[in-house]
């Protein structure tokens, strides 16, 4: 069975790329008859924003897109908040410095970036020397004993000839990725001297532990693709299938941005747009085109339905359901032109007033906005 997941970070409201990001979780979940998770990456204290995670649910409530285990819900894959699963990444943090494949790092923040300019200032795109990668195991030991803080990191040179397995990084929408590994960061910071993970860590760890077949996610990770490729690697692991989403756009070709107008689901919940037009106007915006460089083939069932609708086709949530197809979802970037939204929003209404039903849905959800809009009264 499928197993996908939605990780936002609680660091604000959701955006319409993260809605994005979830209705596709979703829509491949069902389409397949597999499950998604909800789960939250918030090892990262200093970003935290109190209420982010509410909103979030509450988002994905007015969306009707429920996910099958997450906060509030029980299941077999929790702890659903990274920062309760500390243990689990220090034991894999411990399995990577036993390989040989991490290093402790003693480094200060303030010899680092001196190191860091040092090394800019001769035009190399090094950003660390390595120093700690020849401290002694005796040296190291009695720094920890010593109580010294230090962080972990990932000895990437010389991976080509110790993993002889190392994977060309390929991605079901962008295709095989070429020469990616040339672009990481010189030996990535895996925990931090807090003891909490990164993400880059916590996200391999928790895709694998939890079970996740498929990773949906924004188009901003494809660069550390290859970099969770050689985790999964050095810990003799099998990584899940990646599909990265790409960025959404203005009409205008600018990427979205609060400055701009509406980005955050509240927004288009307060103004009471019908939550399926959105959906629906989300899905279409990426939707059909069949890439050029050749998606990775992957579970996915027949690709004999793959007559592309038109971003304005009238679709419900079931319908994306039905005709959703990963491999042949755009690599380009996704133009978000919102009269198609306010045409698809006219014309689900109308759908919908063709119901007794549709008509009481209806008056719950524009009582629901007044109340979303108008929270005190
Ligand atoms: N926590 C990441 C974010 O909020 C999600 C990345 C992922 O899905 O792996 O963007």
């Amino acid at each position: 069975m499928v197993l996908l997941r939605f990780a936002p970070s609680p660091t604000g409201a959701l955006h319409l790329g993260g809605l994005r990001t979830a209705l596709y979780n979703h829509l491949y979940a069902r389409k397949l008859g597999g499950k998604w998770i909800l789960r939250i990456e918030d090892t990262d204290s200093a970003r935290y924003v109190p209420g982010s995670v509410d909103g979030i649910r509450s988002a994905l409530e007015w969306a009707g897109l429920g996910y099958d285990h997450g906060p509030g819900k029980d299941g077999a894959h929790g702890p659903y908040f990274q920062s309760e699963r500390l243990d689990l990444y220090h034991s894999y943090t411990r399995k990577l410095l036993d390989s040989g494949h991490a290093y402790r790092c003693f480094c200060s923040s303030d010899k680092l970036n001196s190191t860091r300019e040092k090394l800019a200032r001769t035009g190399s795109n090094v950003t660390y020397d390595k120093a700690c990668l020849s401290l002694t195991e005796e040296e190291v030991a009695r720094r920890v004993r010593a109580g010294e803080k230090s962080i972990v990191r990932l000895n990437v040179s010389g991976l080509d000839d110790r993993l002889p397995k190392r994977q060309t990084p390929s991605d079901v929408i962008f295709g095989i990725l070429k020469d990616a590994h040339a672009s990481l960061p010189t030996d990535p910071v895996l925990l931090k001297s807090d003891l909490f993970p990164t993400y880059h860590l916590a996200s391999i760890v928790d895709d694998h532990e939890m079970g996740i077949t498929h990773v949906l996610r924004g188009e901003e990770w494809l660069p550390s693709l290859p970099l969770h490729l050689d985790l999964y690697s050095c810990l003799n692991l099998s990584p899940p299938q990646f599909a990265h989403l790409p960025i959404l756009l203005n009409p205008d070709g600018t990427k979205m941005s609060k400055r701009k107008g509406d980005v955050q689901v509240l927004d288009f919940m307060r103004r009471g747009w019908e939550p399926e037009a959105l959906l629906n106007w989300l899905a279409l915006a990426g939707w059909g085109v069949h890439h050029e460089n050749g998606g990775t083939p992957d579970a996915s069932p027949s690709r004999t339905s793959l007559q592309a609708p038109d971003s304005t086709t009238l679709m419900s949530l079931s319908e994306l359901i039905d005709q959703f197809d990963l491999p042949s979802l755009t690599h380009r970037r996704n133009i978000l032109d919102p009269l198609k939204l306010e045409y698809l929003n006219k014309h689900h209404l109308m759908r919908s007033w063709q119901t007794n039903e549709g008509i009481e849905i209806h008056a719950k959800r524009v009582s629901d906005s007044v109340k979303i809009a108008f929270p005190s009264r």
